[in-house]
């Protein structure tokens, strides 16, 4: 397929596991079947957590395994400043407000645990207060309500090709307010933006037209929708995959070094094994 791109973006806070595995092997050989491009991108805006040992650990995972990326990794690290300058247009378009909400304000201004959300929505404690009181510490959060109120909700969708939720998904304003609500775009104790913003960036920066990940991250998919119609970028393809779980069902976290991919790597595994364990084997 023409102009085909994607990526695989692990977060250096740990060792590459069969769950990343799975996911880097499955983007690289889309990519390479529809004749387009496969980047590999650090999510390190996380500097407290991300370690520059698990970066080159991973690097070298991924070679083992067999992938060949095009073009430099691209470190998010490197581009932290850029990325809050760009939320500057967040800032004039008056959709940030600053926050100083402990995750235990959260909680005690939250009468009764809310159901149906991956995450608390954020009470609106915060939401009058000017960009002008902003203090040092703040967090900034995005007023959903008012961020929504200059979209276009027809425009609000995207297209997803995995397995569990294939077809046009549109986003229904009302349920995103219930479920995404005001959300933190820069925290306050790193001066560093969100997740879902810097990917976004980087999506549309790297020309990203199809986005191949875990199903764990498919709740996150509206929120990065939303932004991306704020800040005029394109909205990718989406492919959520199946997740690897472990004996017990759960899926693989950062912590399960007994799946990673170095712990195989010195059983003597090879790159055709660590295939068949995820299911993607080569014949
Ligand atoms: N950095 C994210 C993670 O390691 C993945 C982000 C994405 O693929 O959009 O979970």
């Amino acid at each position: 397929m023409a102009g085909f791109v994607t990526r695989f973006a692990p977060s250096p806070t740990g060792p590459l596991h069969l769950g990343h595995a799975y996911s880097a092997i499955l983007a690289h050989d889309m990519a390479r079947e529809a004749g387009g491009r496969f980047l590999v991108r650090m999510e390190d805006t996380d500097l407290l957590r991300c370690k520059p040992e698990w970066k080159s650990a991973i690097i070298e995972d991924l070679q083992w395994l067999g992938l060949n990326w095009d073009g430099p990794v691209l470190n998010q690290s490197s581009h932290i400043q850029s990325y809050a300058t760009r939320l500057e247009t967040l800032i004039c378009a008056g959709l940030l407000y600053p926050c100083s909400c402990t995750r235990g304000d959260i909680r005690a201004a939250l009468a009764a645990p809310q159901e149906g959300v991956a995450h608390q929505i954020y009470p609106g404690t915060c939401r009058r207060r000017p960009m002008s009181d902003r203090r040092p510490g703040d967090a900034l959060r995005l007023d959903l309500t008012k961020a929504l109120a200059q979209l276009d909700p027809s425009g609000l969708e995207y297209s997803e090709t995995g397995p569990r939720h294939t077809g046009r998904h549109c986003i229904n304003p009302e349920e995103a307010q219930r479920t995404i609500g005001d959300i933190v775009l820069h925290r306050k104790d790193e001066e560093i933006v969100a997740y879902f913003l810097a990917s976004a960036f980087d999506d549309a920066d790297q020309a990203i037209s199809h986005v191949i990940r875990g199903e764990d991250l498919f709740a996150f998919t509206p929120i990065q929708v939303i932004l991306q119609h704020l800040l005029s970028l394109p909205t990718p393809v989406y492919h959520h995959h199946r997740l690897i779980r472990d004996d017990q069902g759960k899926r693989l976290a950062k912590r399960d070094d007994a799946r990673a991919i170095a712990k195989y790597r010195s059983e003597g595994a090879s790159a055709q094994d660590i295939r068949r364990m995820v299911g993607l084997e080569r014949v």
